[in-house]
Order: C-alpha cells, then structure tokens, then sequence
C-alpha cells in the first residue's frame, strides 16, 4: 500500500513538473499554483484515498455471475516477519521527520529573535505592521496569522521609491497567501522527507512565487527596469539567513536571480486557456490517483497451502435474490481448519451483502482439507461478480 501511494506521489510530482516545463511563457503565478495543487495533493492523497469512493474499471456487461475464489493459510506463523522489517523503516522515517521539526521550531525561533530586536516602523499607508530591525537583513515578511514586514536597519534612509517597491513585494506575498503555501509546502518535505522529488517541487515552489510577486509589482506599473535594479541592489548589500528558511519570506534570495531579473524585463505575461487546463489536470490527476486503488488485503500474505491440500470444496451459490439487485462483491471469511482437515468454525470478517455472506459461510462449512499436524485459521476470499 505504501508502495502505491509512492508511486501515486512521484506520478502527481512528475505530472505538475512536465507541466510546467510546458509553460515557461506562462505568468509565474500560474506554475505557482500547478506546485501548489500538486504538493497539496501529495498532503492530502492519504486522507483522500479514504474519503473518496473506489474507481474500478469494468469494460463488460453484466453475465449470469462469476464466482472466484481466493485464499490464504496461517499454520501458526507468527507476524514477527513483518515486524521485523516494519520497525527499523519507521524508526527511519520518525528520525527524519523529528529532525524536520526541530529544524521548523529552530526557524521559528531565529525569525522571532529577529522580530523581538526590532522596532516598529509608522507607515499606515501600507496597512501590515512594519519593523525595523537593528541589522542589515534582507527585507521579509513572516507570521502566518498576522503577516508583518520586516525591513534592514538602513531602510530609514531609504527613498521613498525604493521603500515603495521593496514593500510591494513584500505585500504581495501577503495578498497572495504565499506564507501559507510555503507552511504547506514546509509540512510535505517534514512528511515526505526521503522523497527527493517533494524537495525539487517545494524549491520551484518558492522561486515560483518570487517571480509571481514580481510580476505583480511590475503589473501595477512600475518599470521593470527600475525594481530590477533595486532588487539587484538589495540581493548584494543584505544579509539572508539560511535558518530564516521556511518562516520567512524574503525579497532577494541569490538562488533564481538572475532568472528572476531576466523575467522582469521580460515584461507581463499573461494566462490563457491553456494555463487553466494545466492547472486542472494535476488537480483531476490527484482525484484519479486518490480514487484508483486495489482491493484492500486484510491480513498478511504469511503462508499459503497448494491447492492440493484441499480435498473438497464445495462452490457457493450465487444468490438469485443478490443477482436481480445487482449485488456483487468480496466476502471475506475466516475459517478455523481442525488437524484432522475438518472445518470447526466459520466466521465472516466482511462482505456486502448478508445473503452473499450466508451463501459464502454455507459453502465452506463443507470444505475439508487434508490432515495436518496443527491446526490453523485460513483467510478465504470470495469474490461474487455479476460481470464476466
Ligand atoms: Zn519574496
């Protein structure tokens, strides 16, 4: 099962990065929202696969009703096996993720310090809370509930263009919520910490919604050439910290610069139909990923008899009740095998039908296998198909 959602993850991951491969010329905020969706879907696929209905394709009509017939032996093996091979791996994945949180909480606490050493700028015209802080840090913003800027001590005697234009940035990641998608994106890597794909996709997340902020102050009509300048500016005069990483949001990192100033002169760019259609196909490939998912196995596969042992058994009835409402599905039963081939005791573990279910239990109450030394419980799966 952990298998399938991996390879679910990688389909969904891989599927948003073809896309935005496909969509270089198309505005930032639109591949920005292709990673979003897709790093959602990671987040949620678990919760998603439970919640959704099961998709199963059928191609042929329905028949007269098939019957199969699947089944699994324990003869006292224990489920140590499993354990064994269980434990180290979560104990692996545990490490990872602690090591993800503690390095969070360290954000957090670098961010706050930061904050507690600064003093409040009186700018209302900008409606966030503005600081100051007493050293030359790279301008950011911070706090997911209550967004607040926080600007390099020099800032005071900044120009008031330059002041403008680092702000708008700055509060355009606030108005696009990018702190929230930077805390999802922050929970996916904790969570999914051995996937390489999840960091590749949550990094051209980030440098995404750099380039959306920028598009949108190029858009309410500066020149692209005068914020490029100053961007370049700031990117060589302040400081940024690696532990703000994941808290913060800043206005210059060095990574993607370059790309960043050439997108700027580029000009606006503009969605079309096709952006859209991007942006819906990773969300209906996560609903289809979520909703496709094999018959679920209820024990162990531990041991299984050739079908040799057993002598008779005795085929179950398909209901005619059940047929004409069109009721099929998987009965599962547990039957507990005396030493002398016998059936003691039948019980239904589940089933979607009662009349399939006593159609199920009537039929291996008759089913005798050979005499073995132990006794033994066996896992017996009875599919009831209306199609051929
Ligand atoms: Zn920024």
């Amino acid at each position: 099962m952990l298998i399938l959602l991996l390879i679910k993850f990688t389909l969904i991951l891989a599927i948003a990065g073809l896309l935005n491969s496909g969509l270089r010329k198309a505005p930032a905020s639109t591949r920005h929202l292709i990673w979003l969706s897709a790093l959602g879907g990671v987040f949620l696929l678990p919760l998603l696969s439970v919640i959704l209905p099961a998709l199963s394709f059928r191609l042929a009509h329905p028949g007269q009703g098939l019957i199969e017939i699947t089944q699994t032996l324990s003869l006292g093996v224990s489920h140590r096996n499993f354990l064994d091979l269980g434990t180290p791996l979560i104990c692996c994945w545990l490490s990872g993720v602690v090591a993800g949180v503690v390095r969070a909480l360290y954000a957090a606490i670098a961010v706050r310090t930061l904050a507690r050493n600064s003093r409040p700028l009186h700018a209302p015209e900008y409606r966030v809370p503005i600081l100051i802080s007493n050293g030359e840090t790279m301008p950011l913003v911070f706090r997911l509930f209550k967004p607040t800027v926080i600007l390099p001590a020099s800032a005071a005697d900044w120009s008031e263009r330059k002041r403008r234009l680092v702000l708008l940035h700055e509060l355009a990641h606030i108005q696009r919520r990018d702190l929230w998608s930077q805390a999802l994106a922050q929970w996916v890597t904790i969570v999914y910490w051995f996937h390489p794909l999840v960091w590749f996709a949550a990094r051209r997340m980030q440098s995404e919604s750099e380039m959306a902020c920028d598009e949108s102050v190029v858009r309410s009509g500066v020149t692209p050439s005068d914020y490029a300048a100053e961007l370049l500016d700031v990117a060589r005069s302040l400081q940024w910290r690696k532990s703000w990483s994941g808290r913060a949001l800043a206005v210059a990192r060095n990574s993607h610069l370059e790309s960043r100033v050439h997108a700027i002169l580029g000009g606006v760019r503009r969605g079309s139909i096709w952006t859209r259609i991007a942006v819906l196909s990773v969300v209906v490939a996560i609903l289809l990923s979520a909703a496709l998912r094999p018959e679920p196995s209820l024990v162990p596969r531990i041991y299984e008899l050739p079908s040799s042992t057993i002598l008779i058994r005795e085929q179950p009835v398909y209901p005619e009740a059940a047929k004409r409402r069109g009721i099929s599905g998987i009965v599962t039963i547990r039957a507990h095998v005396a030493p002398d081939g016998g059936i003691k005791e039948v019980e239904c573990l589940s089933g979607p039908d009662d009349t399939l279910k006593s159609a199920a239990i009537e039929a291996v109450r008759h089913w005798r296998y050979q005499p073995v030394s132990v006794e033994g419980y066996t896992i017996i799966k009875i599919y009831f198909s209306l199609y051929k």
